[in-house]
């Protein structure tokens, strides 16, 4: 369409709202999906948060606030990571936005200028490389292994590292894989980035508290302190707290960053919602102790989809560390014919068949820039999600 900008030819919808768009169609003709592409967990946001949230409109806490969060909120958040991660910073290093996407999307657009590279370790969360695309950078891609647990390794990034890169993207735990970086992966790293003073290090800790073995969390402005005025720790409420409708992220950094970051939000969305902001307060302040709960559960599940796997002739997946997604090897799965005779080319047609005819929807590893897997989340309620494991089972032993 001529009555577009250029730029929307360097963006793609998300693929997990086309997924999303899928299951309402299969719907509305009457099946019933299971949704396993979704990024959210099913828990409700527990009742002390909304709570919060409700207060804050009863007492007329509905209007503009400071761009960057309130000074309640911002001290929240500076106890969160003190408490947590044992950082340090000042209100004027700390700005609060309508979700992570949006900070980090911020971060992209008010430090790459054209020509300029991001690194970004695949596989992939979605949205990266084509936020680096609209801030007018080039995302590089660096095809992480399996056998290294899907995380970046420090000869990798010594390689991908031009006098043009402006940025390197840690996720950690990392969606669609699960991985975890440790300490020592991340000191690794560092040495490797203290040879290069122009590159900016984004540590993605979305999925920070969803992680199933008790080794400490590490994140990298933490193990690389001499590097803080080049870090930035992005955040949010949206996986930790089941908060994904209020919008509410938060990020760490080098004020000349943040201020920046704060300019290009004070022109576009302004403050995060009021509301939002009074209820991230209270999850990052008040006792979270429903946390245990929910990680038993999700380990559980973990584990039940691990075992389904286990059990199909043609895919493999290893235990991942974090998040609330499996990252599973289809590629036994490719080449292999359907009862209705058709040839499964890739994964994607892996992924369109198991909607088809399972009624089970998972998103192709392509998406996030690795072919022949499968991203499986497993944050879905306990009796739906033994029925998808069922349901994959049956339709994969249909294939010959
Ligand atoms: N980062 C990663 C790795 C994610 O998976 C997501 C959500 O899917 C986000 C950031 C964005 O989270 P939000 O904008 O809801 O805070």
């Amino acid at each position: 369409n001529n009555a577009l900008a250029r730029r929307m030819r360097r963006v793609r919808p998300s693929p997990t709202a086309a997924i999303s768009d899928q299951v309402r169609e299969l719907e509305a003709r009457g099946k019933t999906v299971i949704n396993l592409g979704e990024g959210e967990l099913d828990f409700a946001t527990p009742d002390n948060i909304s709570y919060a949230g409700i207060q804050a409109i009863v007492h007329h806490q509905t209007k503009y606030t400071a761009v960057a969060g309130t000074a309640e909120l911002k001290a929240a958040i500076a106890h969160k990571f003190a408490r947590d991660n044992q950082l340090h910073y000042t209100p004027g290093q700390i700005i609060a936005g309508s979700g992570a996407k949006q900070l980090i999307f911020n971060a992209f657009l008010a430090t790459v200028d054209a020509g300029q590279s991001v690194i970004i370790p695949a596989p992939y969360w979605v949205s990266y490389p084509d936020m680096v695309a609209l801030a007018e950078g080039e995302p590089v891609i660096v095809p992480c292994d399996e056998t290294h647990g899907w995380k970046l390794q420090p000869e990798q990034l010594a390689q991908a590292i031009t006098p043009a890169t402006r940025w390197v993207v840690l996720n950690s735990p990392g969606n669609p894989s699960g991985a975890v970086y440790r300490a020592d992966e991340l000191c690794a790293l560092a040495d490797v980035l203290r040879q290069h003073p122009q590159v900016l290090i984004l540590a993605d800790d979305i999925y920070e508290p969803l992680r199933y073995d008790d080794t400490p969390f590490a994140t990298f402005a933490q193990v690389a302190p001499d590097l803080a005025d080049r870090t930035l720790t992005v955040n949010g409420v949206s996986k930790s707290h089941a908060m994904t409708g209020w919008r509410l992220g938060y990020a760490a950094g080098p004020q000349w960053l943040i201020n920046a970051m704060q300019v290009l939000q004070s022109q576009s969305t302004s403050n995060p919602s009021t509301i939002s902001q009074a209820a991230a307060v209270a999850a990052l302040t008040q006792p979270d102790s429903f946390f245990h709960v929910w990680r038993e559960k999700l380990n559980t599940r973990r584990q039940q989809v691990l075992d389904t796997l286990a059990a199909i002739d043609g895919i493999s997946a290893q235990p991942p560390e974090g998040a609330f997604y499996i990252f599973a090897n289809c590629q036994g799965l490719i080449g292999r014919v359907t009862p209705e005779g058709n040839r499964l080319e890739s994964d994607s047609d892996v992924a369109a068949w198991l909607l088809a005819t399972a009624h089970v929807a998972v998103l192709h590893g392509s998406a996030f820039g690795t072919p022949g897997y499968l991203r499986i989340a497993y944050a879905v309620e306990d009796n739906l999600l033994h029925s998808a494991c069922q349901r994959l089972l049956a339709a994969c032993e249909s294939l010959s």
